[in-house]
């Protein structure tokens, strides 16, 4: 039997929608939500991902504010423009587009902005209060593949979660987030031996590598959740997962696919943890 193709952009479109209600309640008691989006460079991937933020601001009733600096920007005079926004109390989300070139120290800037406008969740005051379940900003990608599986009605306490891959922006955020939801997980990476052995135990697998068509058919049990965090540019120009998706979707009881599966989700996270930041200045619920 084929694999539920979980459809990311509906759900995205459900996050987003309550985001815009949000926004309205926001608007009466005041203002618009308000995120400040800071690009460093001419990255081709990354004005497209600033773009979308943009345009889903937009749909939202969110007010978007850009600021597009040149390459070659000085650290200081990034520290510097994160300062001004910190202080103005008319922007609730401050997010820097990474990667940032190389004279700027990435960690400087997520440390630098404001940890109540940390609507991407970056800031180790949010990445220590997510680790002790306190309410935060959670990352965008990893909190948008755990609200995929509760849209699906995918039970996740109990089950066993493998997440392959543990960067600090997705894999182990996943992980964290999984684990609170009551799974039991294992987190694999590029030195876990047996890898195949480990992932055929997954209820829910998580795939953020980096390697198109990484997780084959053959590492999956039958029936699991496949959560396909990968976002892989081939060389005809195509998008790819991490995972071998026509091979895997038979095998598989629900499956995202790539694109139109966790990438839709990551910005309507973002659209909702700045309407959350809005909300808890304005003071209202
Ligand atoms: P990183 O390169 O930072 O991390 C990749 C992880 O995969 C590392 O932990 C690495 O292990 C592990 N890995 C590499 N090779 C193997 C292997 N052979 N076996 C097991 N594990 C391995 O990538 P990111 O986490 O930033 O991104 C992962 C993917 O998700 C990318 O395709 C990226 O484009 C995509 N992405 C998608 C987003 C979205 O919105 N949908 C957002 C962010 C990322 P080790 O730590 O040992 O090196």
């Amino acid at each position: 039997m084929s694999a539920k193709i979980i459809d990311g952009k509906e759900i995205a479109a459900a996050v987003k929608a309550k985001a815009a209600a949000g926004a309205e309640r926001c608007r009466a008691a005041g203002r618009a939500p308000c995120l400040a989006v800071i690009i460093v460079g001419e990255d081709p991937a990354s004005k497209v991902y600033v773009r979308n933020k943009k345009r889903a601001c937009e749909a939202c009733g969110i007010t978007s504010l850009e600021y597009a600096l040149p390459a070659d920007t000085a650290q200081a005079a990034l520290l510097a423009l994160i300062e001004e926004l910190n202080a103005d109390d008319d922007v609730d989300g401050i997010l820097c587009q990474l990667p940032l070139p190389g004279q700027i120290a990435e960690d400087a800037v997520t440390g630098a902005i404001l940890p109540e406008k940390d609507v991407d969740g970056f800031h180790l005051v949010n990445v220590g209060k997510m680790l002790s379940g306190k309410d935060c900003f959670l990352p965008c990608t990893p909190a948008g593949v755990i609200e995929m599986l509760k849209y699906e009605k995918i039970p996740i306490a109990g089950k066993h979660a493998v997440v392959v891959g543990r960067s600090n922006i997705v894999g182990k955020p996943a992980a964290a987030l999984l684990l609170k939801e009551n799974a039991t997980v294992t987190v694999c990476h590029s030195r876990t031996a047996n890898l195949a052995e480990i992932t055929r135990q997954a209820d829910i697998l998580v795939a953020a590598v980096g390697r198109p068509g990484f997780i084959t058919a053959d590492m999956l049990s039958p029936g699991c959740a496949v959560i396909d965090v990968g976002i892989n540019r081939l060389s005809d120009g195509s998008l790819a997962g991490d995972v071998d998706f026509a091979a895997a979707k038979e095998i598989a009881g629900f499956i995202t696919p790539v694109p139109g599966g966790v990438g839709p989700m990551t910005i309507a996270m973002l659209m909702k943890n700045t309407v959350k930041s809005c909300k808890l200045r304005l003071g209202i619920e």
